[in-house]
């Protein structure tokens, strides 16, 4: 799953979206290909990607369902734009617009209502990790997530993102990851939803991502960077 960030243009995305379209094919038999792009492109995608092997969806969505909420945008909206996906809790919205885990829940809970497929984004941050809290801080992400019930944590995905590794050029190691996707599907176990898809993030590219893979508890990742690159993207679908 690509997560375009703040970047696109509709002459660059014309580009980008026909690529992975005659790129996709056969790929979709093995993998879920999908972009997340920003809101106002959605149209754009929605039309280019229609009938193609690569789904898509936005990177964020209100808790609320309409109202007063000046600058958001709701999960029946994006469903007007056939959204499959919406993340969820993204760092950067954890760190940049003061996302609480409880509003992260919030709004997975009203991406399920509307039949969108919630990506609930969590991570620890590198002053986490020395610390050694990096489970603690993951458990503290879920557990709202997982109040909402093994029905809708049966309908979501998740996706480890520690936040040291995003945009820098440092992956975690796949042994690294594993240890906290065993972690996070444990966590899972309990409520009943082991099989929920649990995707790594964090500087990953054509060249690390089959080691990621081979991990028995990494079933795909969310791509930052290298997903506004069709060639590197297809490649990473490949791996
Ligand atoms: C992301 O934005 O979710 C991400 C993982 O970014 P990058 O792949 O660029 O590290």
């Amino acid at each position: 799953m690509g997560n375009w960030k703040m970047h696109g243009g509709l002459e660059a995305n014309a580009k980008l979206l026909a690529d992975l379209r005659a790129g996709a094919g056969i790929l979709a038999d093995y993998c879920t290909l999908a972009v997340c792009a920003p809101f106002p492109y959605l149209a754009q995608v929605s039309s280019l990607l229609d009938g193609s092997a690569v789904s898509w969806g936005a990177q964020d969505v209100s808790a609320h369902e309409k109202g007063a909420y000046t600058g958001e945008v709701s999960a029946s909206m994006l469903n007007d734009f056939a959204c499959a996906w919406v993340l969820v809790g993204h760092s950067e919205r954890r760190a940049m617009h003061a996302e609480t885990d409880e509003l992260v829940a919030d709004k997975a809970k009203a991406a399920l209502a509307a039949g969108l497929t919630p990506v609930v984004c969590v991570g620890e941050t590198l002053q986490e990790q020395d610390a050694g809290q990096t489970l603690e801080v993951i458990q503290r992400q879920l557990d709202p997530v997982l109040a909402l019930g093994a029905e809708a944590v049966s309908r979501l995905v998740v996706a480890y993102e520690p936040v040291w590794a995003i945009g820098t050029g440092r992956s975690a190691t796949p042994a690294q990851a594993q240890d906290v996707h065993a972690a996070i599907r444990a966590r899972l176990a309990a409520v009943n939803a082991a099989q929920v898809r649990v995707l790594y993030g964090g500087s990953v590219k054509a060249d690390n991502a089959a080691s990621l893979f081979a991990m028995p508890d990494i079933d795909g990742a969310l791509v930052g960077g290298a997903s506004l690159v069709a060639d590197e993207f297809l490649r990473i679908a490949a791996a």
